[in-house]
């Protein structure tokens, strides 16, 4: 999501002449576009504004801007702390970044003439911003505020812009993007259209809520083989009972079933899990871990409970750290293994693999492919899967 509104950001730089470095001591402007979710990303952020002091005072008219979740939740006070900066872009502001560029005076009027970056093989569309849920832990709806969904025309006119310039795949991102809805038209509606634009092989998305899965949805996606059949579906915990007090909306057993219904139509399923929030309990642990036996993960990224400050669950009691280590070792310990079980279940199937360089590509389920023969880059070749080894599958023979 961040890539995206990067993208966005900079379009509107080179909108005013700008070109696009990664080499801090040729640029005239370093956009910094922060993520807020984990205090970790936070600091490397502040402490990257705080070393560009010097980078500024080196050249005359060098301009910083801090923008994005960070600016949005502790802009003001950075302002203070490191005068030197020059604009603040919030989150809920980036649709609105042109106006702010054109308000600090820094910058000369847009024209329509200006770099785009090339999406490669994947291009990310974002059709919604904010987030609608109050999840106890989550620090996004305050930076991000409440849901707002893109124009679907819009999205469409991004999408058909992204393949032009070459991208085959298309991700459709937003932070419980499938409660996508613009008047008439469904997340289903939105994902189906976006694989008809011409040129486009592959639709994905992400970050989907695990209530949003309806069987109206599975069945308008089920017979269209360009929707990848791969999702990143969060469950955090197998426990109900920290499920509510997490406020995810969902019981265990709903989440097992969204899971089931969706493996049905093929999709492969990863997740995010949280240990040691501050209500959880042996036994809540547990179910953490009959869950990951139960739900059958591609892979999951397991993370310790760590308090965001200004969300409810920072005001609740921690458990100590030894206490947030062992669970975290004992889940890693559950979850090693799961990728390449899951790759190692492919072997013998059938799969359509986007070519990502000459040999080697991407399958509808997310595995990565090694071909026998050479391709050419964003093709689509179907490939029988002869063996795994770790997260690498390798083609006996493509069709
Ligand atoms: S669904 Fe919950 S965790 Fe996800 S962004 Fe919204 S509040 Fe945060």
């Amino acid at each position: 999501m961040n890539l995206a509104d990067s993208e966005e950001m900079f379009a509107q730089l080179a909108a005013r002449g700008f070109g696009y470095t990664e080499n801090l001591e040729e640029a005239d402007v370093v956009l910094i576009n922060t993520c807020t979710v984990r205090d970790h990303a936070e600091h490397r952020a502040v402490s990257f504004l705080g070393r560009l002091g010097t980078w500024k005072r080196e050249k005359q008219g060098r301009r910083i801007i801090f923008a994005g979740c960070a600016a949005q939740r502790i802009g003001n006070q950075l302002k203070k702390q490191f005068p030197f900066l020059d604009i603040l872009s919030g989150a809920k502001e980036i649709e609105h970044f042109g106006d702010t560029l054109e308000k600090s005076g820094f910058f000369p009027p847009s024209t329509p003439q200006g770099e785009t970056l090339s999406p490669g093989l994947t291009g990310y569309v974002t059709i919604m911003r904010g987030c609608n849920f109050a999840c106890t832990y989550c620090i996004v709806p305050t930076v991000r505020g409440p849901i707002k969904c893109l124009p679907h025309t819009a999205i469409l006119e991004q999408g058909r812009a992204k393949a032009n310039a070459g991208a085959k795949e298309i991700m459709l991102l937003g932070q419980t993007v499938n409660a996508y809805q613009d008047g008439a038209v469904s997340f289903a509606d939105l994902l189906n259209k976006t694989s008809e634009i011409p040129g486009v092989e592959r639709v994905r998305f992400t970050s989907p809520h695990p209530i949003y899965f309806t069987p109206q949805f599975l069945a308008a996606i089920k017979d269209n083989p360009k929707i990848a059949r791969h999702v990143h579906l969060p469950a955090q915990s197998g426990s109900s009972k920290v499920l509510a007090e997490m406020k995810r909306g969902y019981t265990r057993e709903i989440l097992l079933e969204k899971i089931f219904a969706l493996k049905e139509v093929g999709f492969q399923i990863s997740t995010d899990l949280i240990v040691g929030f501050p209500t959880e309990t042996e036994e809540d642990f547990n179910q953490t871990l009959t869950l990951v036996d139960q739900a059958g993960f591609s892979t999951a990224y397991c993370y310790k409970y760590s308090p965001r400050q200004g969300t409810v669950a920072a005001q609740m009691k921690l458990h100590p750290q030894n206490v947030l280590e062992q669970r975290l070792d004992i889940l890693l310990n559950k979850v090693r293994g799961l990728a390449e079980a899951a790759y190692q279940a492919q072997v013998g199937t059938l799969q359509e693999v986007l070519m990502e360089s000459a040999d080697k590509g991407r399958s509808s389920g997310s595995f990565w492919v090694k071909t026998k023969q050479s391709h050419p880059v964003g093709s689509i070749v179907r490939a029988e899967i002869e063996k795994a080894d770790g997260t690498l599958l390798f083609a006996r023979n493509e069709l």
